[in-house]
């Protein structure tokens, strides 16, 4: 689903456009114009996922996936980066991951991204493995990367998960933030009951996002907002500024 020249929403599941396997993240495409794609989240992969499927809506939207050199991973739980080394695997692509995120990924470790307590809650096939992928740590704030005439800026968001991070898209037609699973609509959050999740740190990263300045409201999860999407971000943080607690998606 071509969103702007600049964007496209790719992939997605019951959580989101039903465009790709039932438990995928919403899955972004970049387009800078210089015949390099970039892909933002892999989708969840393995037996749960549909490789084909993503390529297919890939093409469906007139990209050649042979175009894609890059994926981006904004966070490590298995529905963002499970088909991570299927994708790689099928177009040779890089990843590219926060320093922990990487680590994690190379590893393929289960117990960081609670896979086996996400298991036991039923979120994932009793079957489902996280398949270890080489990645780059090189998703690190304050070093933005180039695509043809974009350039993707990540940001520390922990909260959700650590290692956690946001890409603000600019140079476009528009400006995009591509947040990953912090700030869904109307300003609703993610917090689970798993290790690494954080009421503080997830304020933290709230208020950074809504320092910046950005249209277009594009979450891992649920539907986006091409203009006026700060008000999402802002939601969340007029809560969190009063002591409480977005409303909660989990
Ligand atoms: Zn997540």
């Amino acid at each position: 689903m071509k969103l702007t020249p600049d964007i496209a929403l790719v992939g997605g599941g019951r959580a989101g456009f039903d465009l790709t396997a039932p438990l995928d993240c919403n899955v972004y495409l970049i387009d800078g114009g210089d015949g390099e794609l970039v892909l933002v989240d892999a989708g969840v992969g393995g037996v749960a996922g549909n490789t084909d499927l993503l390529l297919r809506s890939i093409a469906a939207d007139g990209y050649d996936p042979g175009r894609i050199q890059r994926l981006l991973i904004t966070h490590y739980h298995a529905d963002h980066v499970g088909g991570a080394a299927d994708l790689r695997d099928r177009l040779g692509c890089s990843v590219h991951g926060s320093p922990l995120t990487a680590r994690t990924l190379a590893a393929g470790d289960e117990e960081q991204i609670s896979l086996p307590a996400a298991k036991a809650a039923g979120y994932y096939p009793d079957d489902y493995r996280f398949r270890a992928c080489p990645c780059a740590a090189d998703l690190i704030e304050g070093e933005p990367l180039t695509v043809g005439r974009l350039t993707v800026t990540p940001f520390d968001t922990p909260g959700h998960a650590d290692g956690h991070v946001s890409l603000l898209v600019e140079g476009g037609e528009r400006t995009y933030l591509i947040q990953g699973d912090l700030v869904f609509h109307g300003g609703t959050i993610l917090l689970q009951n798993t290790h690494d999740c954080s009421v503080q740190k997830y304020a933290a990263s709230v208020a950074k996002l809504a320092g910046l300045e950005f249209d277009a409201f594009l979450p891992g999860h649920l539907t986006f907002s091409l203009d006026h999407g700060k008000r999402h971000i802002e939601a969340a943080h007029a809560i969190f500024s009063g002591l409480g607690i977005p409303r909660n998606l989990g």
